[in-house]
């Protein structure tokens, strides 16, 4: 029930801890989610939720962390006296990400305006982490409008929703912009056009792939500060590990198993 890339880098991160355990990958299909987890609960495991379980889990796991509870999701678990407790490490993910691309702790965010393209799974959790981290002039862009409408409302989380025709006009003033859409993952297709971001406008991509996303390409190459989804990858990982052992996590070493060093921006 991992990501792909999980078993790479927690199994780099279980070698440099000297930790004797194993970090398997197993698919569940959605009508055997119930049975895996209890057999999971009666084996003490601990481990990665991927999609599409992250939310069924949520509802099937009874005792999940207020992480987990406000995203509606679980992507770590681990056994307590025989049950599974779900918890979420996606929104700190997704924080340690624009932590790194925008200066936040010099920066009072509220009055920066931040458009987050998609409304599903990964934008809950993005949306999330940027409400903790200040920002409250969030625009959604979204190709079905009514499912940003509802992500809103379920997160309590203010936000003008537009549609994706409409993104163009909305980037304008932004001074980071963020995908959670697939698009650029099995294309070159870009969620919105570099020519209309602001120059000082950061970019930051959930999509990762070998290389850097086009998108993420084209931004750095027209000057602009931006990421793609690795870090927000490996950090979420890295939070699981320390969740499950109470050690510091061996970042370079994961990050070293996916071929890959963090990228470092100029202050
Ligand atoms: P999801 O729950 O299926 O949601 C996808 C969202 O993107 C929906 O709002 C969907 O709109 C929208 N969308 C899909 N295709 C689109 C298109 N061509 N144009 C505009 N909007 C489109 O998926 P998710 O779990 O949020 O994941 C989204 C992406 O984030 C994944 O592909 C993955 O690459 C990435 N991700 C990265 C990390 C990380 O750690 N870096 C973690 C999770 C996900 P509709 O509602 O209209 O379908």
């Amino acid at each position: 029930m991992a990501h792909s890339l999980s078993p790479v880098f927690q199994r780099a991160a279980l070698h440099e801890a000297e930790i004797p355990l194993a970090y398997d990958r197993e698919d569940v299909a959605p009508d055997q989610l119930a049975e895996a987890l209890d057999r999971l609960a009666a084996d003490g495991a601990g481990g990665n939720i991927t999609i599409p379980h992250k939310e069924a889990a949520a509802a099937l796991i009874t005792r999940c962390t207020p992480a987990a509870r406000r995203v509606g999701a679980v992507n770590t678990f681990w056994t307590e006296q025989g049950a599974l407790v779900g918890h979420n490490t996606d929104v700190d993910g997704a924080a340690a990400a624009i932590r790194a691309l925008v200066p936040i702790d010099a920066t009072d965010l509220s009055d920066t305006p931040v458009v987050l393209c998609g409304a599903g799974g990964s934008a809950a959790a993005t949306l999330v982490a940027l409400h903790d981290l200040g920002y409250r002039r969030i625009t959604i862009v979204a190709r079905t409008t009514a499912r940003a409408h509802l992500l809103s409302a379920r997160l309590a989380i203010p936000a003008r929703i537009v549609s994706v025709d409409e993104i163009d006009h909305v980037v304008g003033a932004a001074g980071l912009v963020i995908n959670a859409t697939p698009v650029g993952l099995r294309d070159d297709a870009f969620p919105v056009s570099v020519a209309v971001l602001p120059a000082n406008c950061a970019a930051f991509d959930l999509v990762y792939r070998p290389g850097l996303t086009p998108w993420i390409a084209a931004c750095r190459q027209a000057g602009r500060r931006a990421e793609d989804g690795l870090r927000m990858l490996v950090e979420q990982g890295a939070e699981a590990f320390e969740t499950w052992f109470d050690v510091p996590a061996p970042r370079e070493a994961m990050w070293r198993a996916l071929h890959a060093v963090p990228p470092t921006y100029d202050t």
